[in-house]
């Protein structure tokens, strides 16, 4: 990388961010691409993030990628955003900041990548967990699902969560056995089965032959989740492919080219073994 005077900058900010392998993904694009880039992790620790967020404009990033806990304040500070929760914001010619948010699209582009048909085979969704992430997978599954039934340890943000998607529907956190044999996706968004937040022991069991599972958590990549699937036979997605594929969304909003997933994935794995 050849950092000159005319280097355009991009980051991921958050707290924390010194685990993120956001700047590996995007600097190996920036390079695949031969652009004149560099990508940077910037923690952000405040409680005026909005505020914040809006000085960045007046030091010409060329873009950024917002991660937890500022993605609202980052939907806030942009002059328009596609939705009320932002994890990328470009800069336009004209001064003004766009905001979008690609960690749903990013999710169903590795849900079509693993199980292409799904569109055909997914009626009835099980989000466990009602967080964050939980909420932006289920906006984007919401017009091609029948249900989504949220079940989360804490109910009123189930509740919540439910609230206003067409699709949306509550289960309780001790009736997972029941969501489990009904659904055909099953999504575990919750951060259990983290390292350092081990995952209760999944009614895998009571899933359907044909059902698919997603875990959005990618460290560690292979969860007791997706061993239990797999263990019966069912389609396992791990966390990563959302990861690249929100990435590869933001490259794209950001240089106009979509981006090699494969070649991330590589990359990321590599990463995340060393
Ligand atoms: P968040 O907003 O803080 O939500 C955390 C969720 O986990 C909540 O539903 C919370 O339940 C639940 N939870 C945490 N500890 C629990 C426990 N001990 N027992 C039961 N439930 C528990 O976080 P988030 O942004 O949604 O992220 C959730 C996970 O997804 C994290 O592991 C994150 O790394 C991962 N993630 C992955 C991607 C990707 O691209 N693959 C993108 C975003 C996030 P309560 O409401 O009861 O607290």
């Amino acid at each position: 990388m050849n950092i000159t005077g005319k280097t355009r900058v991009l980051a991921v900010i958050g707290d924390p961010v010194s685990h993120s392998l956001s700047p590996i993904m995007h600097n190996g694009w920036i390079a695949d691409h031969g652009i004149d880039a560099a990508y940077v992790a910037i923690p952000l620790v405040s409680e005026d993030a909005e505020n914040e967020i809006r000085a960045m404009c007046r030091f010409g990033f060329a873009g950024v990628n917002v991660t937890v806990p500022h993605k609202h304040a980052a939907a806030a500070a942009a002059d328009r955003s596609e939705a009320n929760v932002a994890n990328v914001l470009r800069w336009e010619k004209d001064g003004s900041v766009s905001g979008f948010n690609t960690d749903g699209v990013g999710f169903l582009d590795a849900l079509t990548e693993a199980a292409p048909d799904w569109r055909m085979r997914v009626k009835r969704v099980l989000m466990i967990g009602a967080g964050g992430a939980a909420v932006g997978v289920a906006a984007a599954l919401n017009a091609h699902v029948d249900t989504i039934h949220f079940a989360n340890r804490t109910h009123a943000r189930a509740e919540a969560a439910a609230d206003g998607l067409r699709a949306g529907r509550v289960l309780r956190w001790d009736d997972l056995e029941r969501g489990f044999g009904a659904a055909d996706l099953i999504v575990q968004a919750t951060s259990l089965g983290m390292e350092g937040n081990p995952a209760p022991a999944w009614p895998m069991a009571a899933a359907k032959p044909g059902a698919i599972c997603a875990d959005i958590v990618y460290r560690p990549l292979d969860t007791e989740f997706l061993r239990a699937a797999r263990g019966r036979g069912l389609v396992a997605i791990d966390g990563l492919g959302m990861l690249i594929h929100q990435g590869a969304r933001a490259f794209e909003h950001w240089f106009g080219v979509r981006p090699d997933a494969g070649k991330a994935r590589e990359r990321l794995i590599e990463a995340l073994s060393s």
